[in-house]
């Protein structure tokens, strides 16, 4: 087994030659350290995406929390290394290891993977390669780490059965203390990896490959499952959170610049709307709301304790949020005169949405982004996404009307049924909006 001063003294050796050495070496603002020797269950949390992506991600971030909060509990972090990096640890026989000790993947007792889309997969059973964990888990012994994964993109878990020991099915901020409690068994009582695989199938929400029978349709889709121990829940219930727990607040502070450098509030999960192409809307529902005085505290306290000059209030559809204008009352009273940057995304297309952002005009200063995803009436009814063409002309209107100069509009092509007529309403709209800009400018 590889030691940290081991790893250490490799990583002397290969990381002035690669981009960005500040991805590997840890040691940032808010991280938590634990002496390894005095804590029983070690976790390594994954994010198979490289640390620029990776570290902002606010779901690890919440189960970082949840678990460094336990006293018989450590979680560290991993990320997936850059090609250069990910070439010189593989000719130098570095393992991928975790940023807060140093210590290899493979001494962790539990390896949770955030898989938030699906383009992590191949990131996935690399990383696992590069750890020295064989990718799939029928070949894993005794000796490996259980490893689990969770996140939006393991709500169908099917197409990575086979590399995943057991999958969480929904939000983890409870069942993670679940699977803590097992994989502590497994080294107090000295419960086999199959006693311990068996434990996890048992909890709410958790799918264990192992013990299912997938049957395929020719088209890949899947025809039908049954279980291949009757002790096992068939279907698996997605878990759900009754109540959203408190925001973290010592968000992780980079050395380096990274995508989002900020800290982010979710100001409610879920989203009513039903729009037919979006994930996201079915798989977090039910809506669950946050109170304004919870949002506005914990942004305040996360931005004293981290010094962060930007605030991302979160949600996927924040128009929706119940008490959206008292939340922006609230933030831009309370920061008044601060040099903060504040960002309510996701609002909808709507004069309303305008005045909103008017009243947190002092802490933005960067464009608008409205997201009709198809210009046609008929491709329009199909996502059940219905916002009039005049709807858009007048939202845009009115930013133009009020100073603001960039307008970023988002649409999808390729949806099924579509014809080239829609894709052409699309540049169409796009020169309406484009014609309205020029208007007010003019
Ligand atoms: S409003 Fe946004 S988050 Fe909600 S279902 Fe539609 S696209 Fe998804």
């Amino acid at each position: 087994m590889f030691t940290s001063e081991h790893i250490e003294s490799q990583l002397d050796k290969i990381l002035l030659q690669v981009q960005k050495p500040g991805r590997y070496v840890g040691g940032e603002l808010n991280i938590v350290v634990k002496d390894w020797d005095q804590v029983q269950t070690k976790v390594a949390l994954v994010f198979p995406d490289i640390y620029d992506i990776g570290v902002s991600n606010v779901g690890l971030k919440i189960l970082y929390d949840e678990i460094n909060q336990r006293e018989d509990a450590l979680a560290e972090r991993a990320y997936a290394p850059w090609t250069d990096m990910d070439a010189l640890m593989r000719e130098h026989g570095i393992p991928l290891y975790s940023l807060e000790s140093k210590r290899p993947l493979s001494g962790f007792d539990l390896i949770g993977f955030s898989l938030p889309y699906e383009t992590l997969y191949t990131n996935t059973l690399n990383i696992l390669d590069l750890s020295g964990i064989p990718v799939r888990s029928a070949d894993r012994g005794e000796s490996h780490p259980i490893i689990i994964a969770g996140g939006h993109a393991a709500t169908n878990p099917e197409p990575m059965h086979a590399f995943i020991d057991a999958f969480v099915i929904g939000e983890g901020e409870e069942v993670i203390h679940e699977i803590l409690d097992v994989v502590q068994r497994r080294k107090t009582q000295n419960t086999s990896r199959e006693e311990t695989l068996l434990a996890l199938a048992k909890i709410r929400g958790v799918y264990v490959p192992k013990y299912y029978h997938v049957e395929y349709m020719d088209d890949g889709t899947v025809a039908n499952v049954t279980t291949l121990r009757e002790e096992v829940a068939n279907p698996v219930i997605k878990r759900i959170v009754a109540q959203l727990p408190l925001p973290p607040i010592k968000f992780i502070v980079p050395n380096i610049e990274v995508v989002h450098n900020r800290v982010s509030v979710e100001i409610m999960r879920g989203c009513t709307r039903g729009c037919r192409f979006c994930q996201a809307g079915m798989i977090t529902r039910p809506v669950r709301e946050r109170s304004v005085d919870e949002i506005v505290d914990a942004a305040e306290a996360a931005i004293n304790a981290t010094g962060f000059e930007e605030l991302a209030l979160l949600s996927l559809s924040s128009s929706d949020f119940t008490y959206v204008v008292e939340l922006v009352n609230k933030v831009s009273k309370r920061f008044k005169g601060r040099k903060l940057t504040i960002s309510l995304p996701s609002l909808r297309i709507e004069s309303v949405s305008v005045d909103l952002m008017d009243k947190l005009r002092e802490h933005y200063s960067g464009g608008f982004t409205l997201a009709p995803e198809a210009a046609t009436e008929r491709m329009r009814r199909i996502i059940n996404k219905f916002i009039p063409d005049e709807d858009i002309i007048n939202t845009t209107r009115e930013i133009y009307r009020r100073g603001w100069t960039t307008i970023k509009l988002y649409f999808m092509i390729g949806h099924p049924s579509e014809t080239l007529e829609d894709v052409q309403a699309i540049a169409d709209l796009c020169k309406r909006v484009i014609h309205e800009a020029a208007k007010w400018r003019a």
